[in-house]
């Protein structure tokens, strides 16, 4: 049993949090402790655990390998790297990679899966989520790779009900499909048929039609990207209630066209964020919501320049994306994209919690979410609590072995790319 004592939630509000068996059971003002360990929170925000819904965890050892490059040099170079992962490099990849994210203040992520080589590919992956501590959703990807054991698609169909089998009563970790970028009616029937999750690569003009006229659109879709989706498709996507996963750092650095970001707010689409990929930018989430935000006003300010409002101003047509709807996009959205009904700082909630240092510069005159989004950076994130543990303070990640992680990762990467240059895959 923890209390978090006399912290800020983002209401304004200065209130003592309960935490029992990894549940938020109670949030009041002064709180009796009891038998409960104190945690101080004073001078701090209390804020939900983010929750980054595209991410590849696969490539963290291949960090920063795409600066620079475009969406096509990224999918030559980069993709073609899953072909010589050994299930041990899954490991250490996906286990380095949620650490990364605890370490930014990321309490949960799908981790869409392009590399689920093998069931041994698999296992690994979701071995290394389970030692990192986060609260994750393992994307099963049906992406056809040289070297991988599985037969063909339906074997990979089977191997995906063998992990939602074995992951069902595992309270952090849960499997989803991830779909590649086509249609596949028999796929999408058994993740159905499995009660599981649908998170789609959403880029090929026309996929999102082809999903809405099969009427596979519903709210357990969680799709990625949409830049190029038409009209019909983002108002298909709207009618559904599925989600919309964005990536503003990919997508604007990409050159992909970022205009989605208006349209699906104005279409009433349930906005998330992610970061997609560490071999462009880093796993922090809170620059893609400082991103996202400053998108938004750069869109809107276009349009009122356009329209002679010089210095710009808004009219009440032009939708103001607000510091707390971004807020809500990384938090209440992400958690119920990923399936999660009971989320943010409320009773009954799980108590994925981020304490946010607001000392010695002070917390924002403005509204509180407004400080999360503007004023916060990764250096701020005090203590990270998943499911009531504790997982990262600001003195580092809890129970991780620093030079042994990264002496893995260095060995992973180095071996990764010895056996690129020998032209084999790995075995
Ligand atoms: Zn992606």
């Amino acid at each position: 049993m923890k209390l978090i004592k006399g912290g800020r939630l983002l209401t304004g509000e200065i209130r003592d949090v309960l935490v029992e068996d990894g549940v938020i059971s109670r949030i009041g003002a002064d709180l009796p402790a009891g038998d409960a360990e104190v945690v101080d929170a004073a001078g701090k925000l209390v804020v939900p655990g983010l929750v980054d819904t595209h991410l590849h965890l696969w490539q963290t050892p291949l960090r920063g390998m795409t600066a620079d490059l475009w969406a096509r040099e990224y999918f030559h170079t980069v993709h073609p790297m899953s072909e010589y992962y050994t299930p041990e490099d899954m490991y250490w990849a996906t286990y380095a990679g949620g650490l990364e994210l605890l370490s930014h203040g990321v309490t949960q992520v799908f981790d869409y899966c392009h590399s689920a080589n093998s069931p041994e590919h698999v296992d690994a992956s979701i071995r290394g989520l389970r030692d990192a501590g986060i609260r994750a959703t393992y994307g099963f990807g049906l992406f056809e790779r040289e070297g991988a054991t599985y037969r063909d698609r339906a074997h990979r169909l089977d191997d995906l009900a063998r992990v939602a089998e074995e992951v069902r009563d595992d309270a952090l970790v849960g499997v989803a499909l991830a779909i590649d970028h086509r249609y596949d009616e028999k796929a999408v029937a058994r993740a159905r048929e499995l009660g599981l999750g649908i998170s789609v690569h959403g880029n090929p003009v026309g996929l999102l039609a082809e999903f809405a006229d099969a009427g596979a659109l519903a709210p357990d879709v969680l799709w990625v990207h949409g830049n190029y989706a038409s009209e019909r498709e983002i108002a298909a996507l709207a009618a559904s209630g599925a989600f919309l996963s964005l990536t503003p750092d990919i997508e604007m650095g990409m050159g992909k066209p970022v205009a989605v970001f208006d349209r699906a707010v104005r279409a009433g689409v349930p906005i998330t964020l992610g970061v997609d990929v560490v071999s462009y930018a880093c796993a922090d989430l809170l620059t893609q919501m400082r991103l996202a935000y400053a998108l938004h006003r750069l869109l809107d300010g276009e349009k009122e320049r356009a329209r002679g409002h010089v210095p710009p101003h808004r009219d009440l047509d032009v939708p103001l994306v607000s510091a707390r709807d971004v807020v809500r996009w990384v938090t209440v959205n992400g958690a119920r994209a990923l399936g999660r009904t009971a989320t943010g700082i409320e009773e009954g909630a799980p108590a994925d919690v981020i304490l946010v240092e607001t000392e010695p510069f002070g917390l924002s005159m403005g509204d509180p979410a407004g400080h999360l989004v503007l004023q916060t950076t990764s250096r701020d994130i005090d203590t990270v609590f998943v499911g009531g543990e504790v997982r990262y303070t600001a003195g580092g990640l809890v129970g991780v072995d620093g030079p042994e992680l990264s002496a893995r990762l260095r060995e992973t990467r180095e071996r990764l790319l010895r056996t690129r240059d020998l032209g084999t895959t790995a075995g």
